[in-house]
Protein backbone atom coordinates (compact mmCIF):
# COMPACT_ATOMS: atom_id res chain seq x y z
CA UNK A 1 0.00 0.00 0.00
CA UNK A 2 1.15 3.34 -0.69
CA UNK A 3 2.06 5.22 2.32
CA UNK A 4 -0.61 8.22 2.10
CA UNK A 5 -3.70 6.35 1.46
CA UNK A 6 -6.52 8.05 2.81
CA UNK A 7 -10.14 7.36 3.04
CA UNK A 8 -11.39 10.75 3.92
CA UNK A 9 -14.71 9.10 4.49
CA UNK A 10 -17.66 11.63 3.95
CA UNK A 11 -21.35 10.51 5.62
CA UNK A 12 -24.83 11.81 4.47
CA UNK A 13 -27.56 11.21 6.22
CA UNK A 14 -28.96 10.55 9.87
CA UNK A 15 -27.22 7.70 11.46
CA UNK A 16 -30.76 7.11 13.40
CA UNK A 17 -33.07 3.80 13.52
CA UNK A 18 -34.96 2.63 9.91
CA UNK A 19 -32.42 5.35 8.80
CA UNK A 20 -30.39 4.93 5.46
CA UNK A 21 -26.63 7.00 4.95
CA UNK A 22 -25.00 7.60 1.97
CA UNK A 23 -21.40 7.02 2.22
CA UNK A 24 -18.23 8.52 -0.22
CA UNK A 25 -15.08 7.12 0.49
CA UNK A 26 -11.67 6.38 -1.94
CA UNK A 27 -12.27 5.07 -4.95
CA UNK A 28 -10.75 1.58 -4.97
CA UNK A 29 -11.36 0.94 -1.48
CA UNK A 30 -13.65 -2.36 0.86
CA UNK A 31 -15.79 -1.88 3.40
CA UNK A 32 -16.82 -3.70 6.50
CA UNK A 33 -19.32 -2.94 8.47
CA UNK A 34 -19.15 -5.32 11.89
CA UNK A 35 -16.83 -7.55 9.86
CA UNK A 36 -19.46 -8.10 7.31
CA UNK A 37 -18.85 -6.92 3.40
CA UNK A 38 -20.83 -4.46 2.31
CA UNK A 39 -21.08 -3.39 -1.60
CA UNK A 40 -19.32 -0.72 -2.82
CA UNK A 41 -18.97 1.46 -6.34
CA UNK A 42 -15.65 1.62 -8.04
CA UNK A 43 -16.06 5.27 -7.17
CA UNK A 44 -15.94 4.38 -3.58
CA UNK A 45 -20.07 4.72 -2.73
CA UNK A 46 -22.16 3.01 -0.75
CA UNK A 47 -25.16 2.83 1.52
CA UNK A 48 -25.79 1.69 4.97
CA UNK A 49 -29.22 1.19 6.44
CA UNK A 50 -30.37 0.87 10.20
CA UNK A 51 -33.47 -1.50 11.15
CA UNK A 52 -36.14 -0.37 13.27
CA UNK A 53 -34.12 -1.68 16.34
CA UNK A 54 -30.32 -1.43 15.55
CA UNK A 55 -27.23 -2.37 17.17
CA UNK A 56 -26.49 1.23 18.73
CA UNK A 57 -22.58 0.91 18.09
CA UNK A 58 -21.46 -0.47 14.71
CA UNK A 59 -18.35 0.02 13.34
CA UNK A 60 -17.21 0.74 9.83
CA UNK A 61 -13.65 -0.08 8.63
CA UNK A 62 -12.65 1.12 5.21
CA UNK A 63 -9.97 -0.92 3.63
CA UNK A 64 -7.59 -0.32 0.98
CA UNK A 65 -5.29 -3.02 -0.39
CA UNK A 66 -6.11 -5.23 2.53
CA UNK A 67 -5.34 -2.53 5.17
CA UNK A 68 -7.50 -0.31 7.41
CA UNK A 69 -7.02 2.67 6.57
CA UNK A 70 -9.87 4.11 8.48
CA UNK A 71 -12.20 2.83 11.63
CA UNK A 72 -15.25 5.07 12.34
CA UNK A 73 -17.81 4.24 15.27
CA UNK A 74 -20.89 4.66 13.78
CA UNK A 75 -23.17 5.74 16.83
CA UNK A 76 -26.84 4.56 16.09
CA UNK A 77 -29.47 6.75 17.71
CA UNK A 78 -33.17 5.03 18.78
CA UNK A 79 -36.40 5.69 18.49
CA UNK A 80 -39.47 4.76 20.25
CA UNK A 81 -42.77 4.07 18.09
CA UNK A 82 -46.35 4.32 18.74
CA UNK A 83 -47.30 0.85 20.22
CA UNK A 84 -51.44 -0.01 20.08
CA UNK A 85 -53.25 -2.81 22.16
CA UNK A 86 -56.15 -4.08 21.07
CA UNK A 87 -57.72 -7.06 23.15
CA UNK A 88 -61.17 -8.89 22.62
CA UNK A 89 -60.92 -9.10 18.69
CA UNK A 90 -62.36 -11.62 17.04
CA UNK A 91 -59.74 -14.56 16.78
CA UNK A 92 -60.08 -15.12 12.82
CA UNK A 93 -59.28 -11.39 12.26
CA UNK A 94 -55.82 -12.01 14.56
CA UNK A 95 -54.46 -14.49 12.07
CA UNK A 96 -55.08 -15.04 8.29
CA UNK A 97 -57.00 -18.47 7.48
CA UNK A 98 -55.40 -21.10 7.48
CA UNK A 99 -56.37 -22.11 3.76
CA UNK A 100 -54.33 -18.99 3.05
CA UNK A 101 -51.20 -20.17 4.45
CA UNK A 102 -49.53 -21.90 1.07
CA UNK A 103 -50.82 -18.58 -0.94
CA UNK A 104 -48.91 -16.36 1.51
CA UNK A 105 -45.92 -18.01 2.01
CA UNK A 106 -45.41 -18.53 -1.81
CA UNK A 107 -45.69 -14.81 -2.30
CA UNK A 108 -43.04 -13.89 0.21
CA UNK A 109 -40.43 -16.26 -0.97
CA UNK A 110 -41.25 -14.76 -4.61
CA UNK A 111 -41.37 -10.90 -3.40
CA UNK A 112 -38.29 -12.31 -1.38
CA UNK A 113 -36.47 -13.37 -4.67
CA UNK A 114 -37.07 -10.53 -6.76
CA UNK A 115 -36.08 -8.14 -3.73
CA UNK A 116 -32.51 -10.32 -4.02
CA UNK A 117 -31.99 -9.02 -7.47
CA UNK A 118 -31.50 -5.45 -6.47
CA UNK A 119 -28.15 -6.69 -5.13
CA UNK A 120 -26.97 -7.19 -9.16
CA UNK A 121 -28.16 -3.77 -10.24
CA UNK A 122 -24.40 -2.17 -9.79
CA UNK A 123 -26.07 1.39 -11.43
CA UNK A 124 -26.83 3.79 -8.86
CA UNK A 125 -29.93 5.14 -9.73
CA UNK A 126 -30.56 6.50 -6.30
CA UNK A 127 -28.01 9.01 -7.09
CA UNK A 128 -30.01 10.80 -9.85
CA UNK A 129 -32.06 12.58 -7.35
CA UNK A 130 -35.38 11.95 -5.50
CA UNK A 131 -38.97 12.82 -5.12
CA UNK A 132 -41.88 11.71 -3.20
CA UNK A 133 -44.35 8.90 -5.24
CA UNK A 134 -47.15 10.32 -4.01
CA UNK A 135 -48.57 13.87 -2.30
CA UNK A 136 -51.28 13.60 0.77
CA UNK A 137 -51.90 12.91 4.34
CA UNK A 138 -49.52 10.76 6.26
CA UNK A 139 -52.08 8.05 7.79
CA UNK A 140 -49.30 5.49 9.30
CA UNK A 141 -45.66 5.75 9.81
CA UNK A 142 -42.73 3.44 10.34
CA UNK A 143 -42.16 1.20 13.16
CA UNK A 144 -45.80 1.16 14.74
CA UNK A 145 -47.00 -2.01 16.29
CA UNK A 146 -49.80 -3.10 17.10
CA UNK A 147 -50.47 -6.42 19.96
CA UNK A 148 -53.90 -7.86 19.07
CA UNK A 149 -55.36 -10.33 22.14
CA UNK A 150 -52.11 -9.98 23.46
CA UNK A 151 -49.92 -10.92 20.21
CA UNK A 152 -47.39 -8.80 18.39
CA UNK A 153 -48.04 -8.28 14.77
CA UNK A 154 -45.45 -7.72 12.55
CA UNK A 155 -44.26 -3.52 12.77
CA UNK A 156 -45.75 -1.24 10.55
CA UNK A 157 -42.68 -1.02 7.64
CA UNK A 158 -43.15 2.11 5.71
CA UNK A 159 -45.48 4.96 5.23
CA UNK A 160 -49.12 5.02 4.38
CA UNK A 161 -50.27 8.03 2.29
CA UNK A 162 -53.71 8.79 2.49
CA UNK A 163 -55.21 9.37 -1.22
CA UNK A 164 -58.56 8.78 -3.23
CA UNK A 165 -58.40 5.99 -5.29
CA UNK A 166 -56.87 6.47 -9.02
CA UNK A 167 -54.71 9.08 -7.68
CA UNK A 168 -50.93 8.83 -9.32
CA UNK A 169 -48.08 6.89 -8.23
CA UNK A 170 -44.53 7.85 -9.56
CA UNK A 171 -40.79 6.54 -9.00
CA UNK A 172 -39.39 8.44 -6.84
CA UNK A 173 -36.23 7.70 -8.17
CA UNK A 174 -34.49 6.19 -10.99
CA UNK A 175 -34.58 2.08 -11.07
CA UNK A 176 -35.62 -0.78 -12.52
CA UNK A 177 -38.23 -2.78 -11.95
CA UNK A 178 -38.19 -6.13 -10.37
CA UNK A 179 -41.62 -7.49 -9.17
CA UNK A 180 -44.83 -6.67 -10.03
CA UNK A 181 -48.73 -8.76 -9.06
CA UNK A 182 -51.88 -7.30 -9.48
CA UNK A 183 -53.38 -8.96 -6.78
CA UNK A 184 -50.98 -10.69 -3.35
CA UNK A 185 -53.03 -11.39 -0.56
CA UNK A 186 -51.55 -8.79 2.04
CA UNK A 187 -50.44 -6.17 0.18
CA UNK A 188 -52.90 -6.34 -3.00
CA UNK A 189 -51.46 -4.81 -6.78
CA UNK A 190 -47.63 -4.58 -5.72
CA UNK A 191 -44.61 -3.05 -7.24
CA UNK A 192 -41.16 -3.24 -6.11
CA UNK A 193 -38.72 -1.15 -7.56
CA UNK A 194 -34.66 -1.41 -7.64
CA UNK A 195 -32.39 1.47 -7.10
CA UNK A 196 -29.08 0.12 -7.02
CA UNK A 197 -26.81 -2.08 -4.44
CA UNK A 198 -29.71 -3.82 -3.03
CA UNK A 199 -31.80 -0.69 -2.54
CA UNK A 200 -35.50 -1.63 -3.29
CA UNK A 201 -38.85 0.56 -2.92
CA UNK A 202 -42.00 -1.03 -2.57
CA UNK A 203 -45.67 0.26 -3.68
CA UNK A 204 -48.47 -1.58 -2.35
CA UNK A 205 -52.68 -1.86 -2.43
CA UNK A 206 -52.79 -0.51 -5.77
CA UNK A 207 -55.68 -0.41 -8.35
CA UNK A 208 -53.43 0.02 -11.38
CA UNK A 209 -49.84 -1.24 -12.29
CA UNK A 210 -48.41 0.89 -15.32
CA UNK A 211 -44.84 -0.78 -15.67
CA UNK A 212 -43.60 -3.99 -16.15
CA UNK A 213 -41.05 -6.42 -14.77
CA UNK A 214 -37.49 -5.48 -16.16
CA UNK A 215 -38.64 -1.79 -17.14
CA UNK A 216 -35.95 0.86 -16.28
CA UNK A 217 -37.68 3.96 -15.54
CA UNK A 218 -37.23 7.69 -14.51
CA UNK A 219 -37.80 9.36 -11.52
CA UNK A 220 -41.13 11.08 -11.90
CA UNK A 221 -42.53 8.21 -14.00
CA UNK A 222 -46.25 7.00 -13.60
CA UNK A 223 -45.87 3.24 -12.21
CA UNK A 224 -49.42 3.30 -10.77
CA UNK A 225 -52.65 4.47 -9.28
CA UNK A 226 -53.23 4.61 -5.62
CA UNK A 227 -55.99 1.89 -4.55
CA UNK A 228 -57.50 -0.49 -1.53
CA UNK A 229 -56.46 -3.85 -2.95
CA UNK A 230 -55.05 -6.57 -0.50
CA UNK A 231 -56.07 -6.19 2.95
CA UNK A 232 -56.42 -2.58 3.20
CA UNK A 233 -59.38 -0.90 5.08
CA UNK A 234 -59.60 1.83 2.88
CA UNK A 235 -57.55 3.76 -0.48
CA UNK A 236 -54.08 4.74 0.66
CA UNK A 237 -50.57 4.12 -0.62
CA UNK A 238 -48.51 1.96 1.12
CA UNK A 239 -45.08 2.51 0.62
CA UNK A 240 -41.69 0.86 1.84
CA UNK A 241 -37.60 0.86 1.68
CA UNK A 242 -35.44 -1.80 2.21
CA UNK A 243 -31.34 -2.36 1.79
CA UNK A 244 -30.56 -5.84 1.39
CA UNK A 245 -32.89 -7.28 4.09
CA UNK A 246 -32.88 -3.95 6.26
CA UNK A 247 -36.36 -2.58 6.45
CA UNK A 248 -35.95 1.18 6.50
CA UNK A 249 -37.97 4.14 7.43
CA UNK A 250 -38.92 5.88 3.54
CA UNK A 251 -38.79 9.63 4.70
CA UNK A 252 -35.07 9.09 4.77
CA UNK A 253 -34.88 8.51 1.28
CA UNK A 254 -34.62 12.64 1.34
CA UNK A 255 -31.12 12.37 1.29
CA UNK A 256 -31.36 11.46 -2.36
CA UNK A 257 -32.92 15.08 -3.26
CA UNK A 258 -30.76 17.26 -5.74
ZN1 LIG B 1 -48.94 0.64 5.43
Amino acid sequence: MSSGAHAKTIIRGEIIAGGIILVNTLPGANVRLDGEEILISDQGIFLLGFQREPKTIQILEILYENKIIEKITLNVKKRSYNIQKINGIEEKKVDPPQSFLDRIYLERKSVKESRNQALFIKELYYNNGFTQPAEGPISGVYGSQRILNGKAKSPHYGVDIALPEGSNVIAPMDGVVLFTHNNLYFSGGTIILGHGQGLTTSYLHLSKILVKKDEVIKMGHLIGKVGSTGRATGPHLHWGVELNGKRLDPKYLSIFQK
